[in-house]
């Protein structure tokens, strides 16, 4: 048993020992910023979507923005496929094999003709195709809102890969590279979390509320973005049935809740309501030892440990989620 524990530490100890980025490592890396012109950045690598952990960086600047290639290199993929015939279906994204073996991506390019969100644009310079090669500063495309974004500002979300294969933060490498920190902590104007959500509201945070409700099977009526009774109905039976007060009214907490909710479970880095285990009860205790109440030891991470979860971040001034990933975890001394 004891040697059984020490070939275990040995295996969780080699990462560190080797320099191998470890996912969601701010990298220093050289790069050329890719969007020309007046943009917002601000730091959202850890933020909450409806599919999960983000694991980008937004850059938000107006539709037909130009976006630049961030390093020299190859086109690999355009719309996720390598072949000459690209799938318009998955219009609009690239990605660029770096000369040195990272990559970057592009995603939610230009789809629309000019003044439109028609979705039948190209809003990627006709002559990057796959297997083309490109310059750091060479314009490949446009800023749009296509794919999971068109309820969003147009922006453009872009990831790092080190030669690993491993997704890092590049936000300092953005801002080493000409981006305008906005400071002030990771606020994320996707999200724009500050909006409590209730009946009466109407918005396009509202039509994304209730594709998100429908997702996790709670019936909020029609995705049309005006939150009725139907959808204060479907909230109050998310709330009821994760355990927290059933209000009908979505604030952090009820946002957080349904994060956890579409949270991939195999990704099991990230610790969020439902979780259970020895990493739950290590949260807690932490949690308790900081004079957060996150209710009985127990490793169920359920509706007092999120609240908990959300004091301890607004306190630390962390991104508020809910979620224990990389960040929470280190400043809980659990990593
Ligand atoms: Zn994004």
């Amino acid at each position: 048993m004891a040697a059984l524990a020490a070939a275990a530490l040995i295996v969780v100890l080699v990462p560190s020992v080797a320099h191998a980025s470890q996912l969601g490592d701010m990298v220093d890396y050289d790069l050329v910023f890719p969007v020309e012109g007046d943009h917002h950045l601000a730091d959202t690598f850890w933020a909450g979507r409806s599919h999960g952990i983000h694991h980008a960086q937004d850059i938000m600047a107006d539709k037909m923005t130009p976006v630049l290639a961030a390093a020299d290199g190859v086109v690999r993929l355009v719309n996720w496929t390598a072949r000459e015939h690209m799938n318009p279906d998955r219009c609009c994204s690239l990605v660029i094999r770096h000369d040195d073996g990272w990559e970057s991506r592009y995603i939610h390019l230009d789809n629309d003709t000019t003044g439109t969100d028609d979705g039948r644009g190209w809003g990627i310079k006709r002559a990057i195709r796959p297997g083309v090669r490109v310059e750091a500063g060479q314009h490949i495309a446009w800023v749009g809102d296509s794919g999971n974004a068109e309820d969003t500002p147009p922006h453009l979300h872009f990831e790092l890969y080190d030669p690993s294969g491993t997704i890092v933060n590049p936000f300092a490498a953005l801002v080493a590279a000409g981006g305008n920190d906005v400071g002030g902590g990771a606020r994320d104007p996707i999200v724009s979390g500050a909006r409590v959500l209730k009946v009466g509201v109407v918005g396009a945070d509202v039509r994304a509320l209730q594709v998100s409700l429908a997702q996790l099977g709670f019936d909020p009526g029609p995705p049309d973005g005006h939150f009725g009774p139907r959808t204060a109905a479907a909230v109050t039976r998310l709330q009821g049935s994760v355990g927290i007060a059933a209000d009908g009214v979505v604030g952090r907490v009820t946002k957080a809740a349904i994060a956890g909710l579409h949270r991939d479970d195999s990704d099991a880095a990230v610790l969020s309501v439902g979780s259970r285990g020895a990493a739950v009860s290590a949260t807690q205790r932490a949690l308790l030892e900081r004079g957060f109440d996150a209710g009985p030891v127990d490793g169920i991470f359920g509706p007092v440990t999120l609240e908990a979860v959300v004091s301890f971040q607004k306190y630390q001034r962390l991104y508020v989620d809910g979620l224990v990933g990389p960040r929470t975890k280190a400043s809980l001394g659990i990593l």
